[in-house]
């Protein structure tokens, strides 16, 4: 039987053989940017690469999300290896779509990259059939939680039970013969390094909200109307003088965007949306947040005397890294890069920022360590993978070996992993306590 040093040596020069494959893939995902549940030709393309791989894989799993699967020589754990299909929307953004304005401001492309190349290092020769488990390459869709009336509507047509990728795959029981997951995301932070694992993210609720008012001449009889922007507009101030009773410690976020103010200049807006956020660090500071967010908009509502519909929709929950398992990428990523270029950040480290990564790592153990190889701010007009062999490369590498350590020799990692492990829900709980988290609301405004 090979050691593991001589499996990692195989899957990394089948890895350096498919090189520009990889990051060509990359790249082609990035010049073609979809956002979440409307990834077609994203997962198309990435079904070809699996197919080019000759991996057997599942298509269309929660509208436009990817299972494959890679046979192990012996039973044992499943570990999947993960990345994200859909793009965020920056229309100003210099590789954004013109028409949609989607643009991989979050650097998902790499992730699939990556995917892409941890798959084709285990399929190097005489690996696989030294493993004790299986491995799932997964393509997950809408890891950003954006259109939200989009999502909404596709909950009301029964497509979508949880209206986010990782949510939905686990409802709908892709993560049934799972056992842990680990995916690696871009960072331009300098404090990062080459690599970063560790921390932790805001979970959240996501709000759409409808202003309803009434029509009426905006010059010749406004007083027959009833105002729905000016409503909002009260309901937005009252969440900014609700700032100052939030505790720094719960790093609560409220954000939003308006996405209808009105139908025409010269009518009174008798319908104005609005999709936000409530973040923060535990599911009591969401709780909190979001009721002080309702009293807010229900005043607006008040105010003008118009009615409000709000709906909130179960986001995302903290995330938790395994410690195990981020033992086990920190060593192979140190392999790639030294140990001195690995930040390591404490479990409390929160930046404010939420994934359904943080979903699924409270039902099994998962690890969502960053690399670096960007430039510019997340989610910004200015956001660039510089460096693929940095961003893409080595995380699929990482991944490659990562898996090797926890399904060779008997699986005796990953089943030290699984016994170490204490999720604190099972998939049930978790179901019920995302049930218990969607809410809707006519506040009649009197
Ligand atoms: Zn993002
Ligand atoms: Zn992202």
């Amino acid at each position: 039987m090979p050691t593991r040093d001589e499996l990692k040596a195989k899957a990394l020069e089948a890895i350096d053989q498919r090189r520009e494959w990889i990051i060509r893939a990359a790249q082609t995902i990035q010049d073609n940017p979809e956002a979440g549940f409307q990834e077609q030709k994203t997962a198309r393309f990435v079904s070809e690469k699996l197919t080019e791989l000759g991996v057997q894989h599942d298509t269309g799993i929660a509208l436009t999300g990817i299972k494959g699967k890679l046979w192990g020589g012996a039973l044992g754990p499943t570990v999947a290896i993960m990345g994200e299909l859909d793009s965020l929307r920056v229309p100003d953004h210099p590789k954004a779509d013109p028409q949609t304005g989607a643009a991989h401001a979050c650097g998902h492309h790499a992730q699939l990259g990556m995917m892409l190349g941890a798959t084709a290092g285990l399929l190097a020769p005489d690996v696989l059939s030294a493993l004790h488990g299986n491995v799932a390459p997964i393509a997950v869709p809408a890891e950003e939680f954006i259109d939200v009336e989009y999502r909404w509507n596709l909950h009301q047509e029964g497509k979508l039970g949880l209206m986010a990728g990782k949510q939905e795959f686990i409802r709908v029981g892709v993560f049934d013969d799972v056992d842990m997951a680990m995916m690696v995301h871009t960072t331009s932070r300098a404090e990062d390094r080459k690599f970063a694992v560790g921390g932790t993210s805001n979970g959240h609720v996501v709000k759409f909200i409808q202003f309803i008012g009434r029509a009426a001449h905006a010059g010749g009889a406004p007083h027959a109307g009833i105002n729905a922007l000016q409503a909002a507009m009260v309901a937005l101030n009252a969440l900014n003088a609700q700032r100052e009773t939030l505790r720094n410690e719960d790093i609560v976020r409220l954000h939003g965007i308006l996405t209808r103010g009105g139908a025409a200049v010269n009518s009174i807006p008798a319908d104005v949306r609005y999709e936000g956020r409530v973040r923060g660090n535990t599911v009591a500071a969401i709780e909190d947040g979001n009721m002080k967010t309702d009293r807010c908009l229900r005043a607006g509502a008040l105010a003008l005397g118009a009615k409000v519909s709000i709906v909130t929709i179960p986001g995302y929950l903290p995330m938790r890294n395994d410690p195990l398992l981020m033992e086990t990428f920190r060593e192979n990523a140190a392999r790639l890069v030294g140990a001195d270029q690995i930040t390591l950040h404490p479990s409390t480290r929160n930046t404010g920022g939420s994934t359904d990564m943080g979903d699924l790592s409270q039902i099994m153990p998962v690890v969502h360590p960053y690399v670096g190889g960007a430039t510019g701010t997340g989610h910004g007009n200015d956001y660039l993978i510089q460096d693929w062999e940095l961003a893409v490369i080595n995380p699929a590498k990482a991944m490659a070996m990562a898996v090797i350590d926890l399904l060779a020799e008997g699986a005796a990692r990953a089943k030290e992993v699984l016994e170490q492990s204490r999720p604190p829900m099972t998939k049930a709980q978790y179901l019920r306590l995302q049930d218990a988290r969607l809410r809707e609301e006519l506040y009649e405004g009197r």
